[in-house]
C-alpha cells in the first residue's frame, strides 16, 4: 500500500496535524500527550473513530453525525481496511468478512463505561450486518427481526440512569451466523439468537426502587403512554397515581407492540406480556402496612385502596393477600426476552456483546458491584488477548522482544470470584447461615480477610481496574438471596395467567421443592464464566468506547476525563505491544488455503508442507 494513499497517513509531520492521524500506532512521538491530542483533534473535527491497529476507539460525540447513511454503507461494503477512514463500519465488515472467507467464529466486544456509546455502537454494527447481508425473502425477515429485537429488549431492558438517558440495564448478546464458505454461499445470512445471558442479568430491584433523577424501565412510561385503552381500562394502572417514585413522567417512545410481534410474539403473548407489565406497574402502587402479631412475629398487609392489584392477571387481592404475611416486598419478575433461531449446521456466527458499562455512583451498591465485576472479566479478556497472549507468542516464535509492561487485573478477579475466599463466596456463605444474618458480619469479615479502609460506615472499597469504588453493603444479603416465597410463586401459579405461570412453574403446588434456589451473585459468576468460554472460542474485536464529558453535552471533549479512560482502558500499552508486533497473522495451513491461488508454484496444487 503507498501510504499516499492511506487516509490513516496523510500528514508528513503528525505533530502539525494529529488529527490526520487514523491509527495511533503511526503516532511519532507516542506519549500520553500526544495520544489525548490526536484523539482531541480528530474528535473536534468529527472524526470520532480512530484505530489502534484493528481496535477501534469510537468517541461519543452526543449528536447526530451524517457518516451512517446508506452511501457510507456501500463505501465501506468490501473496502480495503486500511484505504477508508476509520469507521465502525470498516471493523463490522472486517469481522463479517473474516467470518465468512476466514471460517472462523467472531465477536465484536464494545467496552466501555455507562454512556460511552456501546449501544449505539452496536445497533451500528447490526444495521451494516444487515445492509449488506444477501437478499431473500427469508433473510428479508430475518432481518427484520434483528432489528426490531433492539426496541423491544431496550423497552424491558433500559432505563434512564444518572449516566445515561438509555442505559441499558441488562447484558445482551446478538448473534449473526453465515453460511459456510464451502457452501459456496458468499453472502451471509443475519440469524438472531440468544447466547448463555440475558435474564439474571438483569437489574430487577430498579422495578422498586431507583436513586433520584433516574427511572424505572422505558416499558412502563411506554405501556401508558400507548398502551392500547382496552388493556389499559382493564388493569387501570395508573387510576391510583405513582406513590413509590418509581415512575417519573411519560416517556415519548412508542410502546413496541408492532416490534414484538415482528420478533415472533403472537398477538396473545404480546397481550399477556403487557397485561403482566400493567400488574407489576400497579403493584409499584401497592401500600403495606406492617404490624406486630400476638405471637411477636412482624406482619404486613395489603392496604392499597382500591384492593385491585392484581387485576388483569386474575392475580387479585383474595390470591394475594395469604401471601402478605410476613413478607417484606414484592419481588418482581424478568421476563424472559429472546428470539430463538438455532443455527444451521456448520454455520459460523459473530457475536456482537453489549454489556452494562463500568459504573460508579454516589451510592453504589449490589447491581454495581456485579456489573463492575462482568466489566472486570471483559477488561481481562481485552488484557489477555491483545497484551499477554500476544507478547507470549512473539516470544513462543522465537521473535526478538523487549516485553511491555501492563497491569494484569486477574487479581481483582480473583477477589471477586474465587470459589473459597472471594467476595462472593463469602457473601453466599453469610446468605446461608441460619438466623438473622445481617450485612455487619460480611463486612466484618472482608475486613478482617482483606484490608479495613477508612470509609463510611456499611462500606468496602475495591480498586477496580477503572478507579476506585465504594460499595455500601446495604442491602448486599437480601440482594443475592433473590428469594421467591413458595406462597407467592404459587399465588402467581394460581392465577390461572398463561405467562405468569410459565413465569412461575415452581409455584405449581406439584412440583413442590424444598431446595434452596442458587443465590443471585452465584447465578451472575455462572453466566459470567459461560460467556467467558464462549468469548474465547472466538476471534474477538473490540470496540473501546469512550465518553468525553459527564454532561451528555454535544462535541464536548474533557481532557482529563479521556485521559483516565484511556489509561484505565490501557490504550498506551495497546499502542505499544502493536508497535512492536505484527499487525497480521495467520496459520500456514489457513493462508495456503486462502492464497494458494496466487502462487504459480501451490496453484492448483501444492503437494509441501503448509510452512
Ligand atoms: P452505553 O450503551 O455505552 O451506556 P449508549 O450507546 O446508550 O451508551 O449512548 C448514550 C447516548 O450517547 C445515546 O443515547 C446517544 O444519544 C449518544 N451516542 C452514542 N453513540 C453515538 C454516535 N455514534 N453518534 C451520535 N450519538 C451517539
Ligand atoms: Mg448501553
Amino acid at each position: 500500500q503507498h501510504p499516499r494513499s492511506c487516509p490513516a497517513m496523510e500528514a508528513t509531520n503528525p505533530l502539525l496535524d494529529a488529527a490526520a492521524i487514523g491509527d495511533l500506532v503511526l503516532l511519532d512521538p507516542l506519549s500520553e500527550d500526544s495520544l489525548l491530542r490526536t484523539l482531541r483533534e480528530r474528535f473536534q473535527r468529527g472524526d470520532i473513530y480512530t484505530y489502534i491497529g484493528n481496535v477501534l476507539i469510537s468517541v461519543n460525540p452526543y449528536q447526530p453525525l451524517p457518516i451512517y447513511s446508506p452511501e457510507k454503507v456501500q463505501e465501506y461494503h468490501n473496502c480495503n481496511f486500511f484505504a477508508v477512514k476509520p469507521h465502525i463500519y470498516a471493523i463490522a465488515d472486517d469481522a463479517y468478512r473474516s467470518l465468512r472467507d476466514r471460517d472462523r467464529d467472531q465477536c465484536i466486544l464494545i467496552t466501555g463505561e455507562s454512556g460511552a456509546g456501546k449501544t449505539e455502537a452496536s445497533k451500528l454494527v447490526m444495521s451494516y450486518v444487515a445492509a449488506v447481508s444477501s437478499k431473500g425473502e427469508e433473510v428479508d425477515k430475518v432481518k427484520e427481526q434483528l432489528l426490531q429485537s433492539n426496541p423491544v429488549l431496550e423497552a424491558f431492558g433500559n432505563a434512564k440512569t444518572i449516566r445515561n438517558d438509555n442505559s441499558s440495564r441488562f447484558g445482551s448478546s446478538t448473534t449473526v451466523s453465515s453460511d459456510p464458505p464451502s457452501s459456496g454461499g458468499s453472502p451471509c445470512i443475519a440469524q438472531p439468537m440468544t447466547l448463555p445471558l440475558p435474564t439474571d442479568l438483569l437489574e430487577k430491584s430498579r422495578i422498586v426502587r431507583h436513586v433520584r433523577g433516574e427511572r424505572n424501565f422505558h416499558i412502563f412510561y411506554q405501556l401508558l403512554a400507548g398502551g392500547s385503552v382496552q388493556l389499559l381500562r382493564r388493569s387501570q394502572p395508573h387510576s391510583t397515581g405513582s406513590k413509590r417514585g418509581s415512575m417519573g413522567g411519560y416517556a415519548a417512545r412508542v410502546c413496541p407492540q408492532d416490534a414484538m410481534r415482528v420478533i415472533g410474539f403472537s398477538p396473545t403473548e404480546v397481550t399477556e406480556l403487557l397485561e403482566v407489565t400493567a400488574v407489576v406497574l400497579k403493584l409499584g402502587n401497592v401500600e403495606l402496612s406492617s404490624s406486630y402479631q400476638a405471637s411477636g412475629m412482624e406482619a404486613c398487609s395489603i392496604t392499597e385502596p382500591q384492593g385491585r392489584a392484581g387485576d388483569g392477571t386474575g392475580a387479585g387481592p383474595p390470591l394475594l393477600s395469604p401471601c402478605s404475611t410476613p413478607l417484606s416486598w414484592l419481588h418482581p419478575c424478568a421476563t424472559p426476552l429472546c428470539t430463538q433461531v438455532k443455527p444451521g449446521k456448520q454455520r459460523k456466527v459473530m457475536g456482537v456483546l453489549d454489556i452494562y458499562g463500568f459504573e460508579i455512583f454516589q451510592d453504589n451498591g449490589f447491581e454495581q458491584f456485579i456489573i463492575n465485576y462482568c466489566n472486570e472479566k471483559l477488561q481481562q479478556i481485552f488484557i489477555l488477548l491483545t497484551l499477554k497472549e500476544e507478547q507470549e507468542e512473539y516470544v513462543r516464535e522465537g521473535i526478538q522482544w523487549t516485553p511491555v509492561e501492563f497491569f494484569d487485573n486477574s487479581i481483582i478477579c480473583n477477589l471477586i470470584e474465587n470459589s473459597k475466599s472471594g467476595i462472593l463466596a463469602m457473601l453466599d456463605e453469610e446468605c446461608l447461615r441460619p438466623g438473622v444474618v445481617n450485612e455487619d458480619t460480611f463486612l466484618t469479615k472482608l475486613n478482617l480477610l482483606f484490608a479495613t479502609h477508612n470509609l463510611p460506615p456499611q462500606c468496602f472499597r475495591i480498586h477496580h481496574y477503572a478507579g476506585k469504588v465504594t460499595y455500601n453493603v446495604t442491602g448486599f444479603i437480601e440482594k443475592n438471596n433473590d428469594l421467591l416465597f413458595r406462597d407467592l410463586s404459587q399465588a402467581m401459579w394460581a392465577a390461572r395467567h398463561p405467562l405468569l405461570r410459565s413465569l412461575f412453574p415452581e409455584g405449581d403446588p406439584q412440583k413442590a421443592s424444598l431446595k434452596l434456589p442458587p443465590t443471585a451473585g452465584s447465578q451472575f459468576k455462572a453466566s459470567v464464566a459461560m460467556l467467558m468460554k464462549n468469548l474465547y472460542s472466538k476471534n474477538p474485536n473490540y470496540i473501546r468506547c469512550i465518553k468525553p464529558n459527564e454532561t451528555k453535552a454535544a462535541m464536548l471533549f474533557t481532557p482529563e476525563l479521556v485521559l483516565a479512560q484511556a489509561r484505565y482502558l490501557g490504550l498506551m500499552e495497546n499502542v505499544r505491544v502493536r508497535r512492536a508486533g505484527y499487525a497480521f497473522r495467520q496459520l500456514y495451513g489457513s493462508f495456503l488455503e486462502r492464497y494458494k491461488v496466487l502462487g504459480s508454484r501451490t496453484w492448483p496444487r501444492w503437494t509441501g508442507t503448509d510452512r
